[in-house]
């Protein structure tokens, strides 16, 4: 076991790392996070702050030797950043879980292989692919392989002329072609697996999208939690996970497919720093520290909603005031609610489409706690 005050090491300096610094604060450990971004909001909250790219290896070696272990909040931390700082101390996730998890063609073979239900897809290398893909597969999605998140790199396309227009548009890089489903609705589930194996799950959330971003998430969930928990278990099992994972459902005709897995916390569960004895962050801490899991359960029913940078503009206004500058969102029509857990992460410049916030309504009620979110929404733009 890994006791405070020792030193934790984090790949990554976004919002998601940035609740796992303030988490291992909480217990006491100290934090280096690597990040090539001088603003990073992680980096900001750290005790040390490598401003340095990933593959820079005079600062890997920093890191190893400073810290006790490693994790990360970002699933396109090179493999070989992993494996390199995996001889020196442990890397949790691993390499070769983030590898899979990084990419679209081996994270799709990996539920193939285990026989947990995904979309039909087929691996597209060159357009040859598309021309030999199966009917089934239109209308389909076409998603590059690598780097593709909230909704880029995605095309959908109804037949195969489209889908051969759209990868040339991705360069013809490796793609997925995945069949179009039918969503009743999406829900993630996410859960930490420590070293032993044991895993604790928590309450699944129910995410609606906005433009591909997650826009809302409710928590419970309107599936049956244990089978998407199992599921997710099994997907971490298979995967020799260590540290939080979460895992993309859709819901299709009252079936449930896996859409994607993420190797670290992830937006969707958000609601467990204010909903659940343990958040996912504490989890992270500890399945890196090799401290028991704590208690997942929810006290509350939850609704976060993600804050774009999208409102710090003044919709009266076409662009920026003449300095260059967006107005300031009037936090004090959130901060009047006294079931509302407000979180911003202190980045320094709004861009529409940017993650600049959440907030996060608790309440036994589930419905109460959707009126109060959708009020405060409404309230704040
Ligand atoms: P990202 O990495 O951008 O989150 P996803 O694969 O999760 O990529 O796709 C983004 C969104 O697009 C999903 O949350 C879902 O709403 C929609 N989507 C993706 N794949 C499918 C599919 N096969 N059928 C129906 N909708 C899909
Ligand atoms: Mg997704």
């Amino acid at each position: 076991m890994i006791l405070p005050p020792a030193t934790l090491g984090m790949l990554g300096g976004g919002q998601l790392g940035r609740f796992f610094v303030l988490a291992a604060h909480e217990l006491g450990y100290k934090v280096w996070v690597l990040d090539p971004d001088t603003n990073s909001p992680a980096g900001k909250a750290a005790d040390r702050h490598l401003c340095a790219a990933y593959e820079d290896f005079a600062a890997l070696d920093q890191l190893a030797q400073n810290c006790a272990a490693i994790t990360t909040e970002f699933e396109n931390v090179p493999a070989d950043t992993l494996d390199y700082l995996a001889k020196f101390l442990p890397v949790r996730p691993s390499a070769d879980a983030v590898g899979i998890c990084q990419n679209r063609v081996a994270e799709k073979m990996f539920l193939r292989n285990n026989d947990i239900p995904h979309a039909a897809f087929i691996a597209v290398n060159k357009a040859d692919d598309l021309r030999n893909a199966p009917d089934e597969l239109f209308p389909g999605i076409l998603k590059v392989a690598r780097f593709g998140y909230d909704g880029k790199g995605q095309a959908r396309v109804t037949s195969r002329e489209e889908a051969l227009h759209a990868l040339q548009g991705f360069h013809n890089e490796p793609c997925v072609l995945e069949q179009m489903l039918t969503l009743d609705y999406e829900i993630s589930v996410v859960l930490a697996r420590d070293e032993h194996g044991n895993t604790k799950s928590f309450a699944p959330s129910e995410n609606a999208h906005a433009k591909g971003i997650l826009d809302v998430s409710i928590s419970p969930s309107r599936f049956t939690a244990e089978t998407a928990q199992q599921l997710a278990e099994r997907i971490a099992e298979q995967l020799g996970y260590i540290g939080t994972l979460a895992v993309e459902f859709f819901v299709s005709r009252g079936e449930l497919y896996v859409n994607e897995m993420a190797p670290r916390p992830h937006n969707s569960g958000h609601y467990t720093v204010d909903a659940c004895a343990t958040s996912q962050y504490e989890q992270q801490v500890r399945a890196l520290t090799g401290l028991p899991l704590g208690d997942a359960r929810a006290h509350s029913a939850a609704v976060m909603v993600n804050l774009l940078g999208d409102i710090w503009y003044d919709p009266t206004q076409p662009g920026p005031d003449s300095h260059g500058h967006y107005r300031e969102p009037d936090w004090g029509k959130l901060l009047t609610y006294p079931n509302l857990k407000l979180h911003l992460y202190g980045k320094h410049h709004a861009r529409p489409g940017r993650k600049m916030g959440h907030f996060t309504v608790i309440d036994a009620d589930p419905a109460k706690a959707h009126e109060v979110a959708m009020a405060a929404r409404a309230a704040i733009g």
